[in-house]
């Protein structure tokens, strides 16, 4: 019997047999990838004894035509009563009210954690020579940093009157001709954060956190950011995780959580990409370093995505690249990265069995080459398959 997930009083979600999921097709792709993905995603449920409960919901061009909103109440409704769901890509309405419909999500649910994680499928193409070494998780700020969307633009008023107000306060004389935007980085939205990837890092058995910031020259945010994220270690996880300093990099058992500098780490996970294990860092540092990793394995096209609070519980799994318009309904792009959000979420609601089936499955149909238009086209040999038929090949391999 279809069943909501709920949050039970430890702060575990509680996961029934056949859970009620909502979720948005998508714009452009969407109509091609997200059957595709739900068609692998339900038949590794069914081999594991369990079934997915899908219930659609409206958002993007589909609301628009069918209700003449973007985000409709109700969706935003169904996902806050589900806790969990999930999302193919979305056009972002140019010029409506709306900045972003994505943004719009994180931020009516405050889904604090934009969690990436990235590593390489054997026989993806990609540009460097070892891309097998990146097994990275990504825990990006998601609810504040110069994303918080507090921008005046030059030339106007409001503008004039914030750099009246910095000069005669601060002493601080910006260029007349300025626009302005602010960065506020917060204990609670650091701390939190933190607190997430730690957790993750000791439930998964990982090796180390890196906090990755840019406190060398941004002193009161970035490295307010690294600070706040060392107390978190040193006052909530004394018994299992330790900082660098205190320990001189040796944590025997426990956790290493360590800290580096945002320029010096695109270098480094490009020259040691073992040393990174799991990342916390800020809301921009982290949307450049994803894509930048994800490019990295040749995973544009697969890398998966989540968005989460780890306290209310909720967490809305997303497609990461856009809704490529001119592809729209050819039956044509890679659903790799909706497949492996949904896989994302299969783990996240503690179906790690069936999580682990469809990773071993599309790994084998990667690497017996039949693939879609986007790695066929870098690889020698490659069989280019459609959308629908690259799951197919993939539920063959279940
Ligand atoms: P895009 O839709 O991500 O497409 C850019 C290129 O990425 C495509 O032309 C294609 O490359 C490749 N690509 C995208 N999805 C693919 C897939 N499933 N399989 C294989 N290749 C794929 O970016 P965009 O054209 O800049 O944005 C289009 C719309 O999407 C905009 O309205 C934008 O706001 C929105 N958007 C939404 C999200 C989201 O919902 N999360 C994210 C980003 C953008 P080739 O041309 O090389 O084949």
């Amino acid at each position: 019997m279809p069943e909501k997930i709920t949050l039970a009083e430890d702060g575990a979600l509680r996961v029934p047999d056949e859970p009620i999921i909502p979720f948005i097709e998508g714009d452009g792709t969407g109509v091609d990838i997200w059957p595709a993905a739900k068609a692998v995603l339900d038949a590794a449920a069914a081999k594991h004894g369990k079934r997915v409960a899908w219930k659609e919901v409206l958002a993007g061009e589909k609301a628009f035509r069918e209700t003449g909103e973007w985000l409709p109440q109700s969706t935003v409704e169904a996902f806050r009563e589900h806790l969990i769901g999930i999302k193919g890509p979305l056009t972002t309405p140019v010029g409506g009210g709306i900045r972003s419909l994505n943004v719009a999500l994180r931020q009516i649910l405050d889904l604090y954690v934009c969690l990436r994680p990235v590593r390489y499928f054997s026989g993806v193409p990609s540009p460097v020579r070892q891309p097998e070494l990146v097994d990275m998780v990504i825990f990006r700020e998601n609810t504040e940093d110069v994303y918080a969307g507090l921008e005046l633009a030059e030339g106007t008023p409001e503008v004039a009157r914030l750099l009246a107000f910095l000069h005669d306060s601060f002493g601080w004389d910006l260029r007349a001709d300025s626009g302005v935007g602010i960065k506020p980085i917060s204990v609670t939205g650091s701390k939190r954060l933190v607190r997430a990837a730690i957790n993750y890092a000791l439930a998964h058995h990982r090796k180390s956190v890196t906090l990755v910031h840019k406190g060398n020259i941004q002193k009161f945010t970035e490295g307010a950011f690294r600070e706040w994220g060392y107390e978190v270690v040193r006052e909530e996880f004394a018994d299992a995780a330790v900082a660098w300093d205190d320990c001189g990099g040796d944590p025997g058992d426990r956790l290493l959580v360590k800290d580096a500098i945002a320029d010096i780490t695109f270098q480094q996970v490009l020259t040691r990409p073992s040393e990174f294990d799991v990342i916390a860092t800020t809301n921009l540092n982290g949307d450049y370093l994803s894509d930048a990793l994800a490019a990295q394995v040749g995973g544009i096209g697969i890398a998966p995505g989540g968005n989460i609070n780890y306290v209310t519980g909720h967490g809305v799994f997303e497609a990461t690249h856009g809704t490529a318009p001119k592809y729209a309904g050819q039956d044509k792009v890679n659903p790799g990265s909706v497949l492996l959000s949904g896989v994302l979420m299969f783990e996240h609601i503690g179906w790690q069995g069936a999580a682990d089936d469809i990773v071993a499955a599309l790994e084998e149909t990667i690497a017996a080459k039949i693939v879609t238009y986007d790695f066929a086209r870098l690889m020698e040999g490659a069989r280019e398959v459609r959308t629908s038929q690259f799951a197919d090949a993939i539920i063959e391999r279940l």
